[in-house]
């Protein structure tokens, strides 16, 4: 199989000075979850202290947005390459906050997404149903068409990583049965497999909304499931290291 990925973003939270104690911590009790692959995504100005607190390689280090375009007059936007020149070397994009939010369209997300990997970075992008598209029946529908319209051509062959993240168990403490969670996966890698012939099995698939050290180790058990994205649990370095010892 593939080695389980554990991303932890951190979203808008902290200062520059917890940003480095908490890189720090993750860096510090590394030895003893030997069984995944981790990754932080700390906020832009974060970046550079907590690549540095890493030593710089071992642990992922991701930025949570990138432009589309490649540089030049775009005020307050961050390219993918600036990111990779950081220290980065993936990117999470599409996330559902983003989508409602700040109105990012597959379309869009797509386009960052080649950015991406144009520069070197690895993209993390993010699909997932609200509540009532899922009481109405269209969750895998949803996601089957984010990801149609999210994923670029040259998706597969950058690595690149989708999280599954229904939008009503981010931040709630709710999450889907695990069956639900394995029925979704088992879509996502058809979807996958289907996309992109014979690279599918290869790609990590993250399930990600309220997954913490008590409900980690069931859900990354689950067939499909290759990791997790990990939003307010990553914001302590022992909860952040607790799931990715579930592994
Ligand atoms: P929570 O883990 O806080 O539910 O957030 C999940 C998430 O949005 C990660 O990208």
């Amino acid at each position: 199989g593939v080695r389980p990925l554990i991303a932890g973003n951190w979203k808008m939270n902290g200062t520059l000075r917890e940003a480095a104690a908490l890189a720090e911590g993750v860096r510090a009790g590394l030895d003893a979850v030997g069984g995944a692959d981790l990754l932080i995504c700390p906020p832009f100005v974060h970046l550079h202290v907590a690549a540095a607190s890493m030593g710089w390689k071992a642990v992922g280090i991701g930025g949570q947005d990138c432009a589309a375009e490649p540089n030049g007059a775009h005020t307050g936007d961050v390219s993918a390459a600036m990111l990779a020149d950081a220290g980065c070397g993936y990117v999470i994009l599409g996330h559902s906050e983003r989508r409602a939010d700040r109105g990012e369209t597959d379309a869009l997300v797509r386009a960052k997404a080649e950015a991406a990997i144009e520069a070197g970075l690895i993209p993390v992008v993010c699909v997932g149903e609200t509540e009532a598209q899922r009481d109405s029946g269209e969750a895998e529908a949803v996601v089957a068409a984010q990801m149609a319209g999210s994923l670029p051509e040259g998706f597969a062959v950058a690595k690149g990583v989708v999280a599954y993240e229904p939008v009503w168990a981010i931040g709630t403490g709710r999450t889907p049965t695990e069956a639900d969670i394995a029925a979704m996966h088992a879509r996502m890698r058809a979807e996958i497999a289907a996309r992109f012939p014979g690279q599918g099995e290869t790609l990590r698939l993250l399930y990600g909304g309220s997954v913490k050290p008590s409900n980690a180790a069931g859900i990354l058990a689950l067939p499909n499931v290759d990791g997790a994205l990990v939003g307010g649990a990553s914001l302590k370095a022992a909860d952040f290291l607790g799931i990715a010892a579930a592994v």
